[in-house]
C-alpha cells in the first residue's frame, strides 16, 4: 500500500478527524484509573488492558470494557505494541491514551497508531522522536532562543570527549542519558578523577533502561530548583501555558512532592518562563498536553532541561489551580478541536501540593513493598483529591513502578494547603504494605519545607540527617519488641478512636485484626 505523505500534524490532516468515542487506555495503576474517570465524565467509553498480574486491578473494574494483554512482565503486556494494537482493533477503539511511562513517549507506538487510523492522544510520532532525544530537544530550545544549561551540543562519543567539555565548562558537571527519563542515566561528577567511572555507570544504566547508551554533558547548576511549565497546544497553531509546578523535592533525580504555584516564582518570571516553554513547543511542532522542564538558579535565571511529551504524574496540582481537566483537554485536542480558551482566560487560584504515594518503605531505604492491602482508609474532606489504584484486598504487584497513588491538597494559600495535606495524611491508613505516607508527614513538619527554603538536594539531606524513625521501625529483629508492637496493635484496634472510624459489624473481623497488627507503623 502506498503510504500517504508524512504530514500528520498539519491542521488540514486533522480537521477531518471524527469525534473520539471509545478510548483504549494503554496503561495501568492510578493513571489508568485517572484517564478512565475522564472518559466517564465526558460520556465516552473506555477500554482497559490488563496483564496477568492485574486481573483484579481497579482500572479493570472501572473501565467500560477490559481485555487481557499478556503476561505480568511489562515487556509481554503493556509494552507489547503488537498486542496492544491487536486489542485496540478487537475492541474497536478509535483512540489510544498512553498515560505516562510505558509506551507514552514511544514514537514507534504513536506511528503505528497513526498507521492503523487510531488517534494517539499525544503529540505526533515525529515530534515524540524529536523531544524524546534530549540532546535534540536541547537544540530545538537553542533554535527557539531559549537558554539551555551550557553543555555539549549533542551526545559525546567517549569519556575522553566528555572530559574535554568538562574542562571547558568547569566542574561539577552532569552526565545525562540522551534517551533518559525517570531520573535514570544521570550522574553528577564533582571532579576529573570521578569522570571515567561515572561515564561508564551512566552509559550502562542508560543502555539497560532505554536500550540507548548515548550520553551528553551539562554543567551542573548549583543548588537549583526544578520548575516546569504545563502547556497545551492544538493542531491549529494555538498554544497556552497553565502556570508552573515546583518539583524540587526529588530523590535520585525523581520527583517525590510537587506543588503549584512555585513559592519563588512571581508573575513576571512566570510569564517569561511560559513564553520560553511555548517557544520550545512551537519549535518542536508540539501538539496536545506537554511539560517543559527548567532548572531555576539562585539568581532566578532559568535553563531549559527537557520536554515531557505526555500527561505528567503531577498534573493534578495544575488541575486544582486552574480548574482545567487536562485529560479532557488532551482528548479534545487529539480529535482536532481548537483550544476552547485563551491565555488571558487562565487563572491560577490558591495553592496545591501533591505527595506521591509509593509502595516502598521509607524507613528501609525505600525497599519495594508489594503485597496485599489488608485495610485502607482513604482521606477526604474539603480540598482533598485522592488519585489512587488502591482498595482493600488489592495485591500490589512487584512487576511495575511502585507508584500506587497521589494525595493532593488544595488551599487558599500555601500554609492552608500544607495544613490540609497534613490532616489528610493523618487520615490516610494503609495496612499490609509500607508506603511513603510517613515520609511526607515528616517533610511537611520540617521548618525548611514550611519556609519553602529548599533546592534539589533538600530531600537527600533530609533523609540522611533524619534521626532513626521513632516508631520502632529499627526493632524488627527483636522478638520482644515485635511482641510489644503486636500488643500495641491490639490496643489500638480496641481503642475508641479506631471504633469511631468503622461500622461496629466490621470491628471484630479477624482478618482486619491481622491487617492492623501488620500495619502498625502507620499509626500516628
Ligand atoms: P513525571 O516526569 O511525570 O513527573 P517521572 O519522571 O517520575 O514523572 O516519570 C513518570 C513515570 O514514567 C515513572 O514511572 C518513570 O519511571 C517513567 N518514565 C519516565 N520517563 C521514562 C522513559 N524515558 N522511559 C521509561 N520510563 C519512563
Ligand atoms: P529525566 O529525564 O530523568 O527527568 P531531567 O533532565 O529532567 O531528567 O533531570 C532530572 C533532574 O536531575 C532535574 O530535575 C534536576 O534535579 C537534576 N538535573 C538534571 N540536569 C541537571 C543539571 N544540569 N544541573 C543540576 N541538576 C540537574
Ligand atoms: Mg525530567
Amino acid at each position: 500500500m502506498e503510504s500517504p505523505p508524512e504530514s500528520p500534524s498539519t491542521p488540514l490532516a486533522m480537521s477531518n478527524r471524527s469525534p473520539i468515542r471509545r478510548i483504549l487506555v494503554a496503561n495501568r495503576g492510578e493513571i489508568a484509573v485517572r484517564v478512565i474517570r475522564a472518559c466517564r465524565d465526558l460520556g465516552l467509553e473506555s477500554v482497559a488492558i490488563y496483564s496477568a498480574a492485574d486481573r483484579e486491578a481497579l482500572h479493570v473494574r472501572f473501565a467500560t470494557y477490559a481485555y487481557p494483554v499478556g503476561e505480568a512482565a511489562a515487556s509481554e503486556s503493556y509494552l507489547n505494541i503488537d498486542r496492544v494494537l491487536q486489542v485496540a482493533r478487537e475492541a474497536e477503539a478509535d483512540a489510544v491514551h498512553p498515560g505516562y511511562g510505558f509506551l507514552s513517549e514511544n514514537p514507534e507506538f504513536a506511528r503505528r497508531c497513526e498507521d492503523e487510523g487510531l488517534i494517539f492522544i499525544g503529540p505526533t510520532a515525529d515530534c515524540l522522536a524529536l523531544v524524546g532525544d534530549k540532546a535534540r530537544a536541547r537544540q530545538a530550545a537553542i533554535d527557539a532562543g531559549v537558554t539551555v544549561v551550557p553543555g555539549s551540543p549533542g551526545p559525546v562519543e567517549s569519556a575522553a570527549e566528555a572530559r574535554r567539555f568538562a574542562d571547558e565548562l568547569g566542574y561539577p558537571i552532569m552526565l545525562k542519558a540522551a534517551a533518559g527519563g525517570g531520573g535514570k542515566g544521570i550522574r553528577l561528577v564533582d571532579a576529573d578523577d570521578e569522570l571515567d567511572s561515572a561515564f561508564e555507570t551512566a552509559a550502562s544504566e542508560a543502555r539497560s533502561a532505554f536500550g540507548d547508551g548515548r550520553i551528553y554533558v551539562e554543567k551542573a547548576i548549583v543548588a537549583p530548583r526544578h520548575v516546569e511549565i504545563q502547556i497545551l497546544a492544538d493542531l491549529h497553531g494555538n498554544q497556552v501555558y497553565l502556570g508552573e509546578r515546583e518539583c524540587t523535592l526529588q530523590r535520585r533525580h525523581q520527583k517525590v512532592l510537587e506543588e503549584a504555584p512555585s513559592p519563588v516564582v512571581g508573575q513576571e518570571l512566570r510569564e517569561r518562563m511560559g513564553a520560553a516553554a511555548l517557544a520550545v513547543a512551537a519549535q518542536a511542532g508540539y501538539s496536545n498536553a506537554g511539560t517543559v522542564e527548567f532548572l531555576l538558579d539562585a539568581a532566578q535565571d532559568f535553563y531549559f532541561i527537557e520536554v515531557n511529551a505526555r500527561l505528567q504524574v503531577e498534573h493534578p496540582v495544575t488541575e486544582l489551580l486552574t480548574g482545567i481537566d487536562l485529560v479532557a483537554e488532551q482528548i479534545s485536542l487529539a480529535q482536532g478541536d481548537k483550544l476552547s480558551f485563551e491565555q488571558e482566560d487562565v487563572e491560577l487560584r490558591g495553592h496545591a501540593i501533591e505527595c506521591r504515594i509509593y509502595a516502598e518503605d521509607p524507613d528501609n531505604n525505600f525497599a519495594p513493598s508489594p503485597g496485599v492491602v489488608e485495610a485502607l482508609r482513604i482521606p477526604g474532606g474539603p480540598g482533598i483529591r485522592n488519585d489512587s489504584c488502591l482498595f482493600e484486598g488489592y495485591e500490589v504487584p512487584i512487576h511495575y513502578d511502585p507508584i500506587v497513588g497521589k494525595l493532593i491538597a488544595w488551599g487558599t494559600d500555601r500554609p492552608a494547603a500544607i495544613r490540609r495535606l497534613q490532616r489528610a495524611l493523618a487520615e490516610y491508613k494503609v495496612r499490609g504494605i509500607k508506603t511513603t505516607i510517613p515520609l511526607f508527614q515528616r517533610v511537611l513538619a520540617d521548618a525548611d519545607f514550611i519556609n519553602a527554603d529548599f533546592d534539589t538536594g533538600y530531600l537527600d539531606h533530609f533523609l540522611n540527617d533524619a534521626p532513626e524513625a521513632a516508631d520502632g521501625a529499627g526493632d524488627d529483629a527483636d522478638p520482644i519488641a515485635e511482641a510489644a508492637r503486636l500488643a500495641a496493635a491490639l490496643h489500638v484496634f480496641l481503642s475508641e478512636e479506631e471504633r469511631a472510624y468503622r461500622p461496629p459489624s466490621t470491628v471484630g473481623s479477624p482478618w482486619k485484626l491481622a491487617g492492623r497488627a501488620a500495619g502498625l507503623d502507620h499509626e500516628p
